[in-house]
């Protein structure tokens, strides 16, 4: 795979600081695939000052124009989509379909959506007497996961461009690939030098002082819980906006009206999808006592079916941790129905597709986010049972209702406390705001309410 050695700061390919790099890993064969280097604080800072100076030129600059570059933009990623799906592939292990379809097309799509928006949202409106301006926070740092590795970027700098901020992006150490491609596209797209900046390196160095620095307006966090916790206590010293996308546990809920098969089929599908590594990924599956026998035996038998296709996770600290959870979940007293935790393959960071029956609110595979291919199927009594279990866990970022009738559905999700819910399945929609309730984190990506966290807003009274 292609590796730049360098950081992309201020349009152009630099020296990095210091020569450490970090290795990229195919969790699906071992190999290594690529070698980036590992910024510093000194890095970080370059980087920080390069998007300060470029931030008043494309402030000003008008947004039918920042428009017409992420249009640019994503016409340069469809030109590379291939590339894109290989790259994704390469380093982290997924299928080369599934890397077409979502790693690819869906960043794709969310840029497109970017592109339009910046052309139509109202940056200035008139409130009685007032002119309400809403402005450019500044400079962006943002810093994503490895799991959806181009979307977690786009998500955070197709808004950001938009708005009118600058940015620096700290992409994950297990994916930044991808990373690097997509700074190559944004120079091709013909952005400014300074508006688009790219730091690789670790979390705890190069993350860290990201988060930390004064220069930087907003934080843009994407990732575990505990990680999220850090940043905004960083931020909220410094009297900083933070967006923070977190984890979830996220409930599928079955109403006895529902077609069973389907719900139970798509459930799993949803849960196996990216080998697990979903933060809104349908992990717990609620179902009804009378049906709770046929529903296991229609998830396993869907389990079973993924055994071949499905990929590693990322690395082999995600799989050991995956693993613990399994052995953690059979030791409480769930009933393996599907996989285990033995590694399916001697090679790569395999692990079995895996469904747990019995599971009860209280048990750790039914409260912590797992991030791999294990699903959860617990027992309700009645409607107002599936609700306390769907809402009993500190997370609430995404979940499904099944039911005939899509009123009762929606009825039953607007008592749920998450921030999305699929209905009946749903289909994936790039302008639906995105984020999470309680502990899934603060703030909303995607469509006009991801373009709204990078503004501030002015009034000006006649
Ligand atoms: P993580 O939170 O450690 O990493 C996410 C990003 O934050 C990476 O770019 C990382 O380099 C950076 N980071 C790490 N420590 C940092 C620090 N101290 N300061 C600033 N930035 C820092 O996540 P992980 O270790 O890759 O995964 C662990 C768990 O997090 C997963 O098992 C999963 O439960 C969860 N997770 C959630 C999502 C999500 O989309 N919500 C994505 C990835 C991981």
């Amino acid at each position: 795979m292609k590796a730049h050695d360098g950081m992309y700061i201020d349009g152009a390919w630099r020296p990095a600081a210091s020569g450490e790099v970090i290795e990229v890993v195919n969790p699906a064969d071992e190999q290594v695939v690529g070698r980036v280097p590992a910024g510093t604080a000194a890095d970080v800072d370059t980087a920080v000052r390069a998007a300060r100076a470029a931030f008043p030129g494309w402030a000003a600059t008008p947004p039918a124009e920042r428009a017409a570059r992420l249009a640019a933009l994503r016409d340069v990623l469809v030109a590379r989509k291939d590339e894109i799906a290989e790259t994704v592939t390469a380093e982290l292990g997924s299928p080369l379909n599934f890397s077409q379809a979502v790693h690819a097309g869906v960043p794709i799509a969310v840029a497109g959506s970017y592109a339009e928006l910046a052309a139509t949202y109202a940056f200035e409106e008139k409130v009685g007497n007032s002119t309400v301006y809403h402005e450019p926070i500044g400079v962006v740092g943002a810093i994503t996961p490895w799991n959806y590795p181009l979307h977690q970027i786009v998500a955070k700098v197709g808004p950001a461009l938009a708005a009118g901020c600058t940015v620096v992006v700290k992409p994950a150490e297990d994916t930044p690939l991808v990373a690097q491609l997509f700074a190559e596209a944004v120079h091709e797209a013909g952005m400014p030098a300074g508006v688009f900046n790219l730091v690789t390196g670790r979390g705890p160095v190069a993350g860290q002082a990201l988060a930390e620095h004064p220069d930087v307006d907003l934080v843009s966090f994407t990732g575990s819980t505990a990680v999220g916790r850090q940043i905004a206590a960083v931020a909220a010293a410094a009297i900083k906006k933070v967006a923070l996308e977190l984890g979830g546990k996220s409930a599928n809920v079955i109403l006895p009206s529902a077609d069973l098969a389907k719900a139970v089929n798509v459930g799993v599908a949803n849960v196996m999808s990216n080998s697990g590594q979903t933060c809104s990924a349908w992990t717990r599956m609620l179902v009804h006592r009378d049906q709770y026998d046929e529903a296991v035996e229609l998830a396993r038998a869907a389990a079973a079916k993924y055994g071949e296709r499905i990929g590693p996770v990322v690395s082999a600290k995600q799989q050991t941790r995956v693993r613990g959870y399994i052995e953690k979940g059979v030791a409480e007293g769930a009933r393996l129905v599907a996989g285990g935790p033995e590694a399916p393959r001697e090679q790569g960071y395999f692990v079995s597709p895996t469904v747990f029956a019995d599971v009860t609110p209280e048990m750790t595979i039914a409260q912590e986010e797992i991030f791999g291919p294990v699903l959860s199927i617990l027992k309700y009594e009645d409607e107002a049972d599936a609700l306390r279990i769907a809402n009993g866990t500190v997370y609430g970022l995404a979940g499904a209702v099944w039911a005939g009738e899509e009123a009762e559905a929606v009825a039953f999700a607007r008592c749920m406390d998450t921030g999305q819910v699929d209905i009946n399945g749903g289909r994936f929609n790039p302008l639906a705001p995105f984020g999470g309730y309680k502990q899934s984190g603060v703030g909303r990506e995607l469509g006009a309410h991801g373009l709204t966290e990078y503004l501030q807003t002015k009034s000006l009274q006649f």
